[in-house]
């Protein structure tokens, strides 16, 4: 269970403290999934990050499972990021000299017990998202969706508690945005991750169960 609770966020500016976020508070389960739009500069990024403990709140808290990851020492908090939580963004953010295998393999290279049966998840995951004859290809050698699809198998390959994507499809082009969206939303269900996915796109919103708006710092249902 994802639970935030009266969340704000500001970032300091020359001109006094910046407030982004303000009091937002919710609440999602296993297998819920939730599309957030909003304005350009409203705050969408800035909270996917607060989420994946990549910022810190100002104030008020944010628990996964429980468990609050800014209570966490540095070594914890990049243990507890790499193997509950799942990022996907709008540049796909692979490794350019490593290969496709390898690039889904890299969050299991630094977790203890990512090895075991890493590259099996691995391959498993690369076939689901339709990648098996592209094991060895570099980066540079796929198109955009083939990318985004190697970045979604790379986010569940540690099998995340929370999915959380920022603008997963904003640079492809209308068929492979279809096809990313559409394995994300498959994959989501399969895992019963937590989905949280930031979008301009409404054709992507529409497909979400839940859409919430954040607007004037305030996120609500839509
Ligand atoms: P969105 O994703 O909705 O486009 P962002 O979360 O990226 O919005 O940004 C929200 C606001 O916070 C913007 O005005 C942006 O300039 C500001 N901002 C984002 N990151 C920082 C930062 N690290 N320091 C200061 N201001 C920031």
């Amino acid at each position: 269970m994802l639970e935030v609770s009266h969340l704000s966020k500001e970032y300091p500016s020359p001109g006094g403290a910046l407030p982004i976020l303000t009091d937002v508070s919710f609440k999602l389960s296993r297998g819920d999934a939730v599309a957030v739009m909003g304005p350009s500069g409203s705050g969408k990024s800035t909270l996917l990050y607060v989420l994946g403990a990549l910022e810190p709140p100002t104030s008020g808290e944010v628990t996964l499972d429980g468990q609050n990851p800014f209570g966490l020492r540095a070594g914890e908090l990049a243990a507890f990021r790499n193997s509950r939580v799942g990022f996907v963004f709008q540049d796909h953010c692979l490794l350019p000299q490593c290969s496709v295998i390898e690039n889904v393999l890299t969050p299991t290279f630094v977790s203890k017990g990512g090895g075991e049966d890493a590259e099996r998840r691995a391959r498993t995951l690369l076939e689901r998202v339709g990648l098996t004859g592209r094991l060895h290809h570099r980066p540079a050698e796929l198109s955009g969706g083939e990318k985004q699809r190697v970045a979604l198998a790379r986010a569940l390959v540690m099998k995340p508690l929370m999915l959380l994507c920022d603008e997963p499809t904003g640079n492809l082009d209308r068929d492979s945005a279809e096809t990313v969206a559409s394995l994300l939303l498959e994959l989501h269900r399969e895992q019963q991750t937590i989905l949280v996915v930031v979008t301009h796109s409404p054709e992507l919103a529409a497909r979400f169960p839940t859409q919430f708006n954040l607007m004037g710092q305030r996120l609500q249902q839509a």
